[in-house]
């Protein structure tokens, strides 16, 4: 004897021990064959059903699964070897050291940089950084290691910067703003900002030099690091912030260049660095996963979130 059950309940227990049978084409299923027929699609549906919940891995599994990339570090606070037994700590596959070019002594003092570290080592030459290369003991080696640099974007010195930079080959380059054309370093001016207006003139110069420097062709540049670090001093976003973001995205992307997602952006604007990943995910944009780390205990520091993000908007990255 079949149960009957009310419309559009599409999946019901039939009661008898039997499986599942479909009853929302109101039949009583009295033929056999007809119970049988029911009774394999339902047997199936529900092995698919249950092969999907299988099949969705859960988010831990995933960030097994990925490649553990950090693109973006530095070797000013701490020594080469303390960084990279980091990263191998961190079991990553790939990690660039990309140090400033305000480090440099002879561009520090030729530029004349609106934000520099006041703090941490300076380097003679470009040969005294490549030197730092090849103190990687070779256990590492299994990692691949990139050699890079973070080079400052500003109209005032896009080619005294370029002319340096050029003079080599690079794995990796990522290009960063850091001061506004006036100089001003754009982490440390306009905290005090209350007025909207005022706080919203900032962010459009500050997207204003971010596509310039996305056009520029001074360096072979791969990333455009920390898109939203400005963020830091001026909180205030102007209400367009996500039609800014998808416009420097589809530049981006028109230059193939990746937009970071970078470690201490997430650490004080997560809520605009998952912006940033949509508006990467909308202009099929690249992203860079690079943890900004100074110090051994940063290192991959938040890339975690990153790789979620990548996860969740299906990003395709460095
Ligand atoms: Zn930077
Ligand atoms: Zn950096």
């Amino acid at each position: 004897m079949m149960a009957t059950f009310p419309r559009n309940n599409a999946l019901n227990p039939t009661g008898d021990g039997n499986g599942y049978s479909c009853v929302s084409c109101n039949t009583n299923l009295s033929n056999p064959i007809t119970r049988v027929g029911f009774s394999l699609i339902a047997y199936f549906l529900d092995i698919h059903t249950w092969k999907r919940i299988m099949d969705s891995p859960s988010l831990a599994s995933v960030r097994l699964r990925m490649i553990r990339v950090d693109n973006h570090s530095h070797i000013i606070h701490a020594t080469i070897h303390e960084m990279v037994a980091a990263a191998k700590a961190n079991n990553l596959t790939e990690y660039s050291i990309t140090e400033h070019v305000s480090q440099f002594t002879e561009l520090r003092n030729s530029a004349g940089f609106g934000s520099v570290h006041d703090k941490g080592r300076m380097f003679e030459s470009l040969n005294e950084y490549t030197a730092e290369f090849g103190k990687i003991d070779r256990e590492s080696q299994e990692m691949r290691i990139n050699r890079g640099l973070e080079v400052d974007y500003s109209p005032r010195y896009e080619v005294k910067v370029g002319d340096f930079v050029n003079q080599e080959d690079w794995d990796i380059l990522l290009c960063s703003i850091h001061e506004f054309e006036d100089g001003k370093d754009i982490e440390r001016t306009g905290r005090e900002i209350v007025d909207r207006l005022v706080a919203y003139a900032r962010w459009y110069d500050y997207f204003r030099l971010e596509q310039m420097a996305l056009e520029s062709d001074f360096v072979p540049f791969n990333v455009l690091s920390h898109p939203v670090r400005m963020s830091r001093a001026v909180k205030l976003v102007p209400p367009e912030i996500d039609d800014l973001l998808i416009d420097l995205a589809t530049t981006a992307r028109r230059r193939n260049r990746a937009l970071e997602l970078n470690g201490n952006d997430i650490d004080y604007a997560p809520g605009l660095v998952r912006k940033l990943a949509l508006a990467c995910s909308k202009a099929s944009c690249r992203v860079s996963l690079g943890s900004d780390a100074h110090y051994p205990k940063d290192v991959f520091q938040n890339m975690d979130v990153a790789m979620d993000l990548v996860h969740e908007f299906k990003l395709q990255s460095l």
